[in-house]
């Protein structure tokens, strides 16, 4: 067994990852409705607060970095309660699992939530690059095409459908595989979700209508 997972701080969110779950999808409601609850006054108190205590985030959440995708705003949520990871494409890539490491053994958050949005555009450039092989501009940019091409390169394949469908269902794809790489991504995390200490899941943000549709149901 690994002793990260038996040192780990008993410093996690009281809640369950079912309540921590419900709560994010609560937020989500309250942006959609226009009845955020978290103002800048609320923010900078507990900004404040948690400079002196330290962070206990409730969720730890790997999603893209497209601007508009802000996760903190989509699920209504404060200062202190989330801990982002932000890439494009939402990929799994090494200090991507140490950065999810070091959230999960440091504060016991016990939710990871992989968040894409439509109409992603690393996704899009993954699509366009498999469909018309079109010249990558960097080696880092095709890193990051190299991570999401196997993931839907399948989807690529299937004449009958239109290009937004294509879009769409590899962006769940993506989505999915990112949940599927970072469970068996280290030993850490996958002694974290043999013992039941994390939950790994993942989202898809509707950029059109502003709802976060969870992949599980
Ligand atoms: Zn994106």
């Amino acid at each position: 067994m690994n002793e990260n997972v038996n040192n780990q701080p008993n410093t996690a969110s009281a809640l369950q990852p079912e309540q921590i779950l419900e709560d994010l999808k609560e937020g989500n409601k309250r942006f959609l409705d226009g009845r955020s609850i978290h103002s800048g006054e609320s923010s900078l108190k507990k900004l404040k607060e948690f400079a002196a205590t330290g962070q206990f985030p409730k969720a730890i959440v790997l999603c893209c970095s497209d601007s508009r995708a802000p996760v903190e705003i989509v699920f209504d949520q404060d200062i202190g309660d989330l801990f982002v990871i932000r890439v494009a494409g939402n990929v799994v890539a090494p200090s991507l699992v140490g950065s999810v490491e070091f959230a999960a053994s440091t504060y016991g958050t016990s939710v990871v939530l992989v968040m894409g949005h439509s109409r992603c555009g690393a996704v899009q450039a993954t699509l366009d690059h498999i469909e018309h092989t079109l010249a990558i501009p960097s080696e880092n940019i095709h890193d990051l095409i190299a991570r999401i091409k196997p993931h839907i390169f399948p989807i690529a394949q299937i004449k009958e459908l239109s290009y937004d469908e294509k879009w769409r269902r590899s962006v769940d794809a993506n989505v999915l595989a990112s949940v599927s790489q970072l469970s068996t991504s280290s030993r850490l995390i996958e002694d974290l979700v043999l013992h039941g200490k994390i939950t790994i899941l993942g989202a898809v943000l509707d950029l059109n209508t502003g709802y976060v549709r969870f992949l599980d149901q």
